[in-house]
């Protein structure tokens, strides 16, 4: 199994603090089955910036240590981008980095608005010829009141990654509901980890993939790890037409 977003390279984020927390959770990935991991530290959200070529020393730093651990994990590089107005020119600059050098982006919108200019920097950003990954579109205050908002930008040619533990219910049921939806919708296109630890924060590929086999059946949870591995070949992924997400009417027990 592929996970495309994981915090786990030591002291560049608010993932874990040493080499000896990131082994914990590089061992707690194995046993997820998981044997490949896209390292996405947080860029420009406020708290912390990490920048293309730091990243690419831990990586390296980190797979050498895991080959001297004898722990079976490959790590590869990414980055997790808080959206701001120049991304496109920094990523021409060399700051930012995709999904393991594909043309896959990672954007993350702030926890509770979506900027009034996402819609027109999502497709610029298409235009230079990447494709938008938004990552948990679920846990997202103002997608969550207006999800067609959400429709629109997937219409429009930008993809999203739900996170595993919102699936398994270990963000509340509200959160866990609407990803549900988004799935049902055709709104999502990756399950990813966006583990920080091995305590609060961790991995849930299993329990949240045993969830939608549950409630969508086994064709969705092979499609999840089918587009995770063509992301990392850089290949096209699976995506249905998307669907308006309708707010159902309480219409009571008959
Ligand atoms: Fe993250």
């Amino acid at each position: 199994m592929i996970d495309i977003h994981c915090h786990i390279l030591p002291g560049v984020d608010d993932g874990p603090e040493s080499i000896e927390a990131s082994l914990m959770m590089a061992r707690e990935a194995v046993k997820e089955g998981i044997k490949t991991i896209i390292a996405t530290p947080h860029h420009r959200n406020n708290s912390y910036e990490n920048k293309k070529s730091e990243i690419l020393a831990e990586v390296s730093k980190l797979n050498s240590i895991l080959l001297k651990e004898n722990i079976p994990l490959e790590i590869l590089p990414g980055q997790e981008n808080r959206i701001y107005g120049e991304i496109i020119k920094d990523y021409k600059n060399g700051e930012i980095l995709t999904l393991s050098n594909t043309n896959y982006l990672f954007i993350e919108f702030p926890s509770s608005t979506v900027p009034r200019y996402s819609e027109r920097l999502l497709y610029e950003i298409q235009i230079e010829g990447l494709t938008p990954v938004i990552v948990h579109p679920e846990r997202n205050k103002e997608l969550l009141e207006n999800p067609n908002l959400l429709y629109s930008l997937v219409n429009n040619g930008a993809l999203t990654q739900v996170t595993a533990g919102s699936i398994a219910g270990y963000f509340g049921k509200k959160i866990q509901r609407f990803s549900k939806q988004l799935i049902e919708h055709n709104l999502t296109h990756f399950v990813a980890s966006d583990a920080h630890n091995t305590n609060n924060r961790s991995f849930k590929l299993i329990e949240a993939f045993e969830e939608i086999e549950k409630d969508f059946g086994g064709d969705y949870s092979y499609l999840f790890t089918e587009n995770s591995e063509l992301l990392l070949g850089n290949k096209t992924i699976f995506r249905q037409l998307p669907e308006q997400i309708k707010k159902k009417k309480f219409l009571g027990i008959f």
